[in-house]
């Protein structure tokens, strides 16, 4: 299986073209958010800033600049700036939802995930409804308060608990170092107050798989049910097995994924 393990390196002609580097203010669509709030839009002095996709797949698609420096992951980002990138998402989702839509909130960082540009954002797509695979993952009860259930009594696929955070390698992974962040009580509302604290235990998974360069990435918000983050490094590629029958190869067993994100912290 192909591996992409090394990430794209910040050259001097990456830098000149970015446009969501602080002072490029003028090479964006005019911004409908940026925090903190006191300063004139569409001008530098903003942690993070809200534009419309120039590029959109759906009708409706904005961005979330993580940073005003030009960083290529969350894992170089603390968790008073992932704070101020969970406050955007939330007012996003309720800007979405005064409009009757809902927002699905997700990361992809590196090319191998997806990313076209390099400086690290976020992708917020207003849908109709909840989209297919959250809807799917509902049930009779609670299907994630019985896996967490049932993953912390096995222990082995748990890399650790935070803030009322639990963050682990789930039973059946699709790729190597997969990892689920959930409030461990049942919780319906994903853009309350742990969405900051969750978004820093992905930035420590990245951190921990890799000191220096940043891995390529997806990350996601499953926000309603029980809300949870899902994290897919992407260091294998997926074929032909896993994209037309469904069975997804995963070389590193998911307790042995956690027990070096344990071991590495
Ligand atoms: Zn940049
Ligand atoms: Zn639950
Ligand atoms: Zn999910």
């Amino acid at each position: 299986m192909s591996r992409r393990r090394t990430p794209e390196p910040v050259t001097d002609e990456r830098l000149a073209s970015c446009p969501f580097c602080e002072g490029r203010e003028d090479r964006t669509p005019p911004e409908l958010l940026a925090l903190p709030r006191d300063r004139a839009p569409d001008t530098p002095g903003w942690q993070v800033r809200v534009v419309p996709n120039k590029y959109p797949a759906f009708e409706h698609q904005e961005v979330v600049v993580n940073a005003p420096q030009h960083v290529r992951s969350i894992a170089e980002l603390d968790l008073a700036q992932l704070e101020l990138v969970a406050e955007a998402w939330r007012l996003r989702a309720e800007a979405a939802r005064e409009q009757g839509k809902v927002l699905f909130a997700g990361i992809n960082e590196g090319h191998a995930a997806g990313a076209s540009l390099q400086h690290s954002h976020s992708q917020l797509v207003w849908l109709e409804a909840e989209p297919p695979v959250a809807h799917v993952e509902r049930g009779a009860g609670c299907p994630l308060c019985d896996l967490l259930r049932a993953e912390l009594a096995d222990g082995s696929r748990v890399v650790g608990q935070r803030d009322g955070l639990v963050l682990l390698c789930p039973y059946a992974g699709r790729a190597p170092y997969e990892c689920l962040v959930a409030p461990l009580e049942h919780e319906p509302d994903g853009y309350g107050p742990l969405l900051g604290a969750a978004l820093d235990l992905g930035a420590e998974v990245l951190r921990r798989l890799a000191e220096d360069t940043p891995r390529p990435m997806n990350l996601w918000l499953h926000e309603s049910g029980h809300w949870h983050l899902e994290l897919l490094p992407r260091l294998t590629v997926f074929a032909a097995l896993e994209l037309g029958a469904g069975y997804y190869v995963n070389t590193i067993p998911p307790e042995q994924a956690a027990a070096q994100l344990r071991r590495s912290r």
